[in-house]
């Protein structure tokens, strides 16, 4: 009889901190279907957790704008609680670092709602408010194309945009950053301009996360983070997410020319820039993301399996899979708390 090796995703509790939902909405999220997640292949692939965006595209900067922008993350932030049903026949809203480990340890998906595009709350710090209230536990601050918060990495000229509206975060988006934290909200500089992801960097006092970003001396496309922002990121106690977005781990790269191998080349090399508790992944499965072997969530131990064979052990694969996004969770709960302990 042979003797079967270890599997390396045994036991694992994989976050996967970026994944999309379609919209309008699309295939049911509790049948497999054409999505990349749905709760069988998140069942099937063992993934713990997965924070499920409600991504807003950027539009108009104007009160009309703002306020379809608001609506339509309502709505998203509904369809994606609804992935959670009361009778525990799908996922298990996971609205902090322990929701993330009681679903786990209920054997039931956990679903971590956020927000991609800080333009759906418009100039008003209480639709932040009103947001966190209702659990999200990170917002990108900006998608492509600046908004009201800061800079993005990717201007939208259509939108009338120039290279920089505010050389970073404007004085709103200094605001956002102060109000997250004492939210509890983590701050994802995914998208953000790289002078708004430093500055962010610097304001925030929750480390701040890349959910979804590569590695720009491996492929150098304006979504990716340089040497200089690993360097920030690593020092403050931040993270980045390594994403499966074919044309951000190598130039012009389709799906199908990359493997799990091009994955783990961007983690071994943030990996060695930043050290093991400093990185992650974050798919962006049904927004882009995806390669050959690895197209949908119920292969996930592909990727955990090409991370043993570079040589991780499961301490190290822990951490990359979860163990530092839940770390940064529980930062993010500490941070308010003391906040709300000196308020009271
Ligand atoms: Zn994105």
């Amino acid at each position: 009889m042979r003797i079967m090796e270890n599997d390396p995703h045994d036991g694992l509790l994989a976050i996967d901190t970026h994944v999309d939902i379609p919209w309008p909405e699309g295939p049911s999220p509790f049948q497999d279907g054409p999505r990349c997640v749905d709760l069988p292949k998140l069942r099937q692939g063992r993934v713990g957790a997965v924070c499920f965006a409600a991504y807003i595209p950027q539009g108009s900067r104007d009160d009309a704008g703002h306020l379809a922008a608001n609506a339509r993350a309502w709505a998203m932030l509904e369809a994606i609680t609804a992935m959670a049903p009361a009778d525990g026949s799908g996922g298990q809203l996971a609205t902090s670092a322990a929701g993330v480990a009681a679903a786990f340890a209920a054997g039931r998906p956990g679903i971590i709602p956020v927000i991609e595009n800080g333009y759906a709350i418009g100039r008003n710090l209480e639709h932040l408010d009103a947001f966190a209230g209702m659990g999200i536990r990170y917002m990108t601050l900006t998608h492509n194309g600046h908004n009201e918060i800061a800079d993005a990495a990717i201007a939208l000229p259509t939108l009338g945009d120039k290279a920089e509206a505010y050389g970073g975060l404007s004085d709103f988006g200094q605001d956002v950053v102060a109000r997250m934290n004492e939210l509890g909200v983590l701050v994802d500089v995914s998208h953000a301009s790289k002078k708004s992801m430093m500055q962010a960097a610097s304001r925030s006092r929750t480390p701040v996360v890349a959910t979804h970003s590569c590695m720009k001396t491996l492929c150098d496309h304006k979504r990716n983070l340089d040497d200089e922002q690993l360097e920030v990121l690593a020092a403050t106690g931040g993270l980045a997410q390594v994403t499966a977005v074919s044309n951000f781990l190598r130039p012009k790269a389709r799906a199908m020319d990359l493997t799990v191998e091009d994955i783990v080349d961007h983690v071994d090399y943030a990996v060695k820039r930043m050290g093991i508790d400093h990185v992650g992944i974050g798919t962006d499965f049904d927004g882009g993301g995806g390669v050959r072997g690895y197209m949908n969530t119920a292969q996930t131990p592909s990727l955990t399996a090409a991370l043993a064979r570079r040589g991780y052990g499961s301490e190290e694969i822990a951490k990359i899979w979860g163990k530092n996004f839940l770390r940064l969770m529980r930062r993010a709960e500490e941070v308010a708390a003391e906040r709300k302990a000196a308020a009271d």
